[in-house]
């Protein structure tokens, strides 16, 4: 841990001299003479951006430590020489705040419950965490609990708490009582948050607590005998907060409401489509009813296709007519868009049999018990009627 070194020090853009440039397969790795960008270390992801040198700009990618050196991850080569290099500023200042507030939490949490921090992960910008970063404890908190502390946390933001880096001797640091993942050895930087927190950490950290910002935290849940919380600071959370506010308003305008009333809303559209089902349920035993004495049934197996029945629906209409009528057998497909979904039923044979022949010949797929198999097969109604014919002369075609 350089504690001189350049990414300690708030600065966005530096001049360098490249050391070294060597391909690293998929990547360049390159050495400069100044650790401007932060490395990942303490859980915190590396500093991205750019690399300005000879007419040339590469991205760094990664920026990770090697046998002591700062190594830089780059898409393209670079000659070796005077360079200009570019901090990304925007994802630096979302990790220093996320990995502030998580201290404050953290902290929080071990004073009130004793439980430690076992593990973050803090790349909000990777495709993994989905925008906010993971804190486990090794202990339960209930989202009540977690909730008292995430009040503690913002009004320690609102303080605007002062935020040092400490560098204490192997004497001084015996007295002290801080936080740390493992055991230590070397020089330890402590990040004190005035009154509230004393934790050993390598990352990069806000001056005073009120530039991390709002900590938010969205999530917990029960991991590894203790609790996984997603949470988001300053930037991060005002991301979020954006999206979903925006959601919100997109959703409301959808159901022709407003964010205050969109619960009702919404409540009020399910008691509506429950309603419609009651009905929609009580017209179709009317249909069956009809079907049914509208024609003369005979004890035998029977092929009836209809159009834009539901499976649900097909379900009910196979039950009832081998409850309600002699048939022994019946297939009934229902055209649904370029596909014709099935449902079999028996009292004597066996409909897996009937499924199984007609998926291979109908480019079907389904399955189901004995009494009764469900599926869909991909073909038209001609080839339907012809491969059931096929399977039985004697079937009873009905529409
Ligand atoms: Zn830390």
């Amino acid at each position: 841990m350089n504690r001189e070194a350049l990414y300690y020090k708030d600065i966005k853009e530096f001049d360098a001299t490249v050391l070294s440039c060597e391909n690293a397969g998929e990547y360049f790795r390159i050495v400069l003479d100044t650790e401007g960008f932060y490395p990942e270390g303490g859980g915190q992801p590396s500093d991205h951006g750019k690399i300005i040198g000879n007419g040339q700009e590469i991205d760094v990618l990664d920026v990770q430590i090697e046998k002591g050196k700062v190594v830089h991850y780059t898409d393209a080569p670079l000659d070796c020489g005077h360079v200009h290099c570019i901090i990304d500023w925007d994802r630096r200042m979302r990790n220093t705040q996320n990995h502030s507030g998580e201290h404050i939490l953290s902290g929080l949490v071990n004073k009130k419950f004793g439980y430690n921090n076992v593990g973050f992960h803090m790349d909000t910008q990777s495709a993994q965490t989905k925008g906010a970063m993971t804190i486990d404890f090794d202990g339960v908190l209930t989202w009540n609990e977690l909730m008292e502390i995430e009040n503690k946390a913002n009004a320690i933001v609102v303080q605007d708490r002062k935020v040092s880096v400490l560098w204490p001797s192997k004497e001084q640091l015996k007295d002290l009582h801080y936080r740390s993942k493992k055991e230590l050895s070397g020089n330890v930087r402590l990040i004190e948050i005035d009154g509230a927190d004393l934790c050993a950490c390598c990352g990069t950290h806000v001056h005073t607590t009120g530039e991390i910002g709002m900590i938010k935290c969205l999530s917990i849940m029960n991991y590894k005998g203790g609790v996984r919380v997603e949470m988001v600071c300053g930037k991060d959370a005002l991301d979020d907060y954006r999206k979903k506010h925006e959601l919100l308003q997109r959703v409301s305008r959808m159901l022709s409401s407003n964010i205050d009333t969109l619960e009702e809303a919404l409540q009020s559209q399910r008691r509506e489509k429950e309603e419609r089902e009651k009905k929609l349920g009580s017209l179709y035993r009317e249909y069956f009813m009809l079907y049914k004495t509208s024609r003369k049934w005979v004890e035998g197996v029977y092929l009836i296709l209809v159009e834009n029945m539901e499976p649900v629906q097909i379900r009910q209409f196979c039950d009832f007519l081998l409850r309600e009528t002699c048939v022994k057998t019946v297939i009934i497909g229902s055209k649904l868009s370029s596909q014709y979904s099935y449902v079999i039923g028996t009292k004597t044979g066996d409909a897996r049999e009937i499924g199984k022949k007609l998926n291979a010949t109908l480019n079907g797929r389904g399955g189901g018990t004995k009494e009764m198999v469900q599926g869909a097969f991909l073909s038209t109604k001609e080839e339907v009627i012809k491969e059931v014919k096929a399977m039985d002369p004697m079937v009873h075609f009905e529409e």
